[in-house]
This record gives structure tokens, sequence and C-alpha cells, in this order.
């Protein structure tokens, strides 16, 4: 059996995410999700060849999920078909500029950088650890979500606070969800038939978590997100950016601390802050065409600071050749691309409303009129980009 396929760990903190994917077809094996980790109700769900499949892990650590994991991929023949593992990073700071072999340095870096990504980086260590314990003859591959940002002039990453808090402890923007950017904007590259190194595009990734970027030359110059990933849009459950005195008015006002702070701007905000209803665009999008006024207000505050932030980034761009939309509404919700061209109307966007209806679940292309500036969809991929760089760097 040839090893040619890759397999890709993503580590949260109560969950662990997996698949199996050619890198050269983009070929997905399998792929599932253990969730709930650590608590009684843990489970795994999973798809191979179309058929989906759940088993209840009650109390289950990752440590056990790699367990369950191995059964699988012996039972589905995958086991001896791999050639390497790669791992998403959240957070590489200012150490990883790119996805690199994993070794006791990158290890340490990747610690490193706890204090950036408290939640993350260290559920991505249990990933890391467990997976060479499982699978000692393989070369593992960590892959940043930073990484790709770090191209970004000093302009657009500093801070304007004291500057010794960059030098001393690394307060800067650093952005996330680079590895969809890097695979995304050469995609519409490539869809536009344009040279990567000379092109100026602008991507909105909208999914549960939201921002957006602008990749000049294939270079990301500048992008919404910051130290961590609440600066910027608004997103499912987190508020984006706000006065930093909301800390100490929602302090003095309710009593609440920093802890609950941070827990009630990054858990209870967003679209389901506004709403009162949920984090889910669909259930959002459902309830203000039944007239829900707060479901309505969600949309229009969510599109109305997306429009105002791609609208900045025109600025570190100069130029555009085209606009795109990806993640799990950038997809799929034609309500909010229209909603947010609609605002853009002074950067010469004409929807296509024909379209713009068409695409969705996975269909890529134009969504703007002939003499518009190009708006566009295309389906993220960062699964692929992981396995890809993994397969570069093992051969
Ligand atoms: P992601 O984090 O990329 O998986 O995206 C999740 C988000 O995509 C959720 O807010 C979903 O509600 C949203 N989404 C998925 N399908 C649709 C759809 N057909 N219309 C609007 N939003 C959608």
């Amino acid at each position: 059996m040839s090893k040619e396929n890759i397999l890709i760990i993503n580590c949260g903190s109560s969950s662990l995410k997996f698949s199996v994917i050619n890198p050269r077809d983009g070929d997905e094996k399998i792929s599932g999700v253990a969730e709930r980790l650590s608590t009684p109700e843990a489970s795994v769900r999973w798809t191979f060849q179309g058929n989906k499949k759940m088993a209840e892990i009650p109390s289950a650590n990752h440590f056990k999920v790699f367990s369950k994991l191995m059964d699988l991929l012996g039972e589905t023949c995958l086991f001896d078909t791999i050639e390497g593992i790669g791992h998403r990073v959240v957070h590489g700071g200012e150490t990883f500029k790119e996805s690199c072999v994993i070794t006791d340095d990158v290890i340490q870096g990747i610690e490193a950088c706890i204090h950036l990504a408290p939640l993350h980086n260290p559920a991505h260590l249990i990933g890391i650890r467990t997976a060479i314990e499982y699978f000692p003859s393989l070369k593992q591959i960590a892959v940043f979500d930073t990484s790709f940002h770090q191209t970004m002039p000093e302009h657009a990453y500093i801070y304007a606070v004291p500057y010794e808090y960059y030098e001393e402890h690394g307060l800067r923007r650093y952005g996330m969800h680079g590895t969809s950017y890097r695979y995304v904007s050469a995609k519409a590259a490539e869809m536009l038939g344009l040279e990567l190194s000379d092109s100026a595009i602008l991507v909105a990734h909208l999914g549960n978590g939201a921002s957006a970027a602008a990749v000049l030359n294939g270079e990301s110059v500048d992008t919404t997100m910051g130290l961590t990933p609440l600066e910027g849009l608004v997103m499912g459950t987190r508020s984006g950016s706000l006065d930093p005195n909301v800390f100490s008015f929602l302090n003095k006002t309710y009593g609440y601390t920093l802890e609950e702070i941070t827990d009630i701007l990054h858990k209870q905000s967003g679209l389901l802050g506004i709403s009162g209803l949920q984090n889910d665009c669909r259930v959002i999008e459902k309830a203000a065409a039944e007239g829900n006024r707060r479901a309505q207000l969600a949309l229009d505050v969510f599109c109305y600071v997306l429009a105002k932030h791609l609208a900045g980034l025109f600025v570190a761009l100069g130029r555009i050749d085209a606009l795109v939309f990806t993640g799990g509404i950038g997809e799929n919700s034609g309500l909010i691309r229209k909603k947010v061209l609609a605002l853009m109307g002074v950067f010469d966007f004409y929807i296509s409303d024909e379209l713009n209806e068409k695409l969705r679940f996975g269909n890529e292309g134009v969504i703007t009129s002939t003499d518009s500036t190009v708006a566009m969809v295309i389906a993220t991929n960062e699964e692929l980009m992981i396995a890809q760089d993994t397969a570069v760097l093992i051969s």
C-alpha cells in the first residue's frame, strides 16, 4: 500500500478534529471530530466513504481519542497509507514565519507562544506530543494560523501603546486564518488568470470566527484580527473591535471580573449577543425574515462592520483585483454578500443577483456583473493547505 496520504490534526481544548487527505488531489479519505472531551458526554463523529458514524467515548481525553483514531485508521485500512502528520497551530508569534518540521526546538517555540494563545497552544501541544507517541516513525509538521501575516508591515501591526510592551512581551497585531488566506488568494489569482505575484486581493473569511485580510502580490499586508481572534469583525459569539473602556464600564456597572468580561466578549456577544437568539447565521437570517427586529439588527451590524473594515483594508492594497467571500457564511449566504456589496457601492461593486443566488454549497465563481469590480466566492480548504505543506516538508 503506497504512503500517499497526510493525517491532519486540529486539537482544541475540548475537541480534536482529524482528517486524512491526499495532498496531490485533495481527496478526503476520512474526517471526523471528537467533542466535549474529558466530560461524560464525550463523543466522536466521523465520515468515511460517505457514511456518517458516531461513538460515545465517555470521559475520554485527547490521549484516548488518539487510541480510537488508531482503531479507525486500522479498520478503514488507511493506517499504512499515511506518510506524515500535519498539525494546525493557532499561534506562532514572530518565531514561525512559515510551516516547519516539528522538533524539540519547535515544541519549545510553540510553548513560548502560550501567553499569546492560552486556550489554543496548550491543546495543540497535547495533540503534537500524543501524535508523536502514537506515530513515532512519522514526521510531524506544524502549520501556523499566524505565519501568513508575518509579512505585514510594522505600521499595520504595531498598537499605539508604549512600545516597550511590544519589545518585552510581543504585544502587537498578529492576525489569524492565515492558512485560509493563503489558499483563497492563490486560488482567486488562478481563477482570474492573474499572476499571484502581481495581484491585489481582499478576502473576507466569514465563519463562526470571522476576519478579513488584504493580500498584495501573494503576501498579507493587513488583516482585521489582532493580538487575539477577538479584534475586528462582528462574529458568531465574539464582539470584534470595541472601545477598550467597555472593560471598565462593565466592571463598574455590573461588577464583572476581568475573566467574566473576557468570557462575555468571546462567548456571549456578536450575532448571539445582539439577536439574543443564536450564533448560527442561518437561524438569524430566518428569524430576521420572519420579522424579528433584533435578528435584523444583528445582520445589519455584522454587514456594516464588515463593509467598514473591508473599505479600510483598501488602504493597504492601493488597488483591487477581487474581493473574495469564503468561510461558512461567505460561501453560503447570498444575503450577507448582497448587503455587504451594496454598502460598498463606492468601490464600484455591482452584484449579479442571478450569479449570487447560484453560488453556495461549495460552488465557486464571480458574483458581480461584467462592468463591476470583481467579487467572488471561493470555498476555503485549510486542510488541503496543511496537507500540501506537510507533503512538501517531509519529502
Ligand atoms: P464555519 O465556521 O466556516 O464552519 O462557518 C459557520 C457559519 O456558517 C455559521 O454561522 C453558519 O450559520 C454559517 N452558514 C452555513 N451555511 C449557511 C447558509 N446557507 N446561510 C447562511 N449562513 C450559513
